[in-house]
């Protein structure tokens, strides 16, 4: 077990990279806000099937945050991830402080139109500007071949695809299945937030998203599927259903009111229980 190396500013890693990519490496980079878990490490562990050499970071993004969100209670431990990264044989960790990322008169918000607007676009409008700032910065900081993001983020995904596409940024962009536990609620980091309670309840959000996307897939229309889905999560004791929409897979635009018929759809879901939001999403058929 190697413990990876860790790095603070953008000159130390374009130091390793250098290196690696002059020995004829391919580098991989894995961004992430840390409170890793394995969700994370399976991220790192596909990374490691396309490239020799693999990045992960570690940045509590402050400019994804709107001020009434959860920045400063998000979990926080490097010494933990710093752990978990060696137990996958991670090469190195790029854990930059905030002023490394934006330093003083920082103005630039990489915005990326359409796929970003709706669903978490709409419920969290500062969201996409600083998740695409970000990811941008980092790929051309750290100049990797690969990255991967993991479908539990889908829209995230596919926000982030859309902005290395249109700003030629040459990386390879890899989507990664979603983590779950046995329970099938999918791993996130803010599920530490949720009480004994709450996350026994928190069950009913994976178990109505596949009931939503199984009847869908066998011909219900979509927006009775989603209202089934809405009262099944209310009925568990969720409160506030930001939404449950099935939409089309790859541009996130409406799909419905009627049966799919033979589009390609992603059935995707927040919703609130006590003070934490879940999402979740997965494949209709
Ligand atoms: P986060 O640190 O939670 O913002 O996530 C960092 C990366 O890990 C993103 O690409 C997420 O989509 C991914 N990720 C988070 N949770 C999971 C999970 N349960 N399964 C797979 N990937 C995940």
């Amino acid at each position: 077990m190697t413990s990876p190396i860790i790095v603070r500013t953008v000159a130390e890693m374009r130091e390793h990279v250098r290196a690696w990519k002059a020995a004829g490496q391919r580098v991989a980079v894995v961004p992430t806000m840390g409170a890793l878990h394995e969700g994370h490490l399976s991220l790192v562990r596909l990374a490691q099937q396309h490239a020799e050499r693999v990045i992960a970071t570690v940045f509590v993004n402050p400019k994804q945050f709107a001020p009434h969100e959860d920045f400063d209670a998000y979990p926080r431990g490097e010494a933990a991830d710093a752990e978990k990264l060696a137990l996958v044989g991670c090469d190195l960790l790029f854990a930059p402080n905030a002023t490394e990322m934006y330093a003083p008169g920082f103005s630039t918000l990489v915005s990326v139109s359409g796929v970003s607007e709706p669903l978490e676009g709409a419920a969290r409008p500062q969201f996409f500007g600083g998740v695409a700032t970000v990811v941008a910065k980092l790929f051309i900081q750290s100049q990797a071949d690969v990255a991967v993001f993991g479908e539990k983020d889908y829209q995230q995904l596919q926000v982030v695809r859309r902005m290395a596409r249109d700003l030629d940024i040459p990386v390879e962009i890899i989507g990664a299945p979603t983590a779950r536990a046995e329970d099938g609620l999918a791993l996130s980091s803010r599920n530490a937030y949720l009480s004994a309670e709450e996350r026994a309840a928190a069950v009913a959000l994976p178990t109505a998203m596949k009931a939503a996307a199984a009847a869908v897939a066998q011909g219900a229309r979509i927006d009775e599927a989603e209202r089934s889905a809405v009262e099944a999560l209310k009925a568990a004791g969720f409160g506030q259903v930001d939404y449950v929409e099935v939409r089309e897979a790859s541009d996130l635009s409406r799909l419905g009111p009627g049966p799919i018929g033979d589009a390609t759809g992603r059935i995707l879901v927040a919703a609130w229980l006590g003070k934490t939001r879940l999402i979740d999403n997965m494949a209709v058929g």
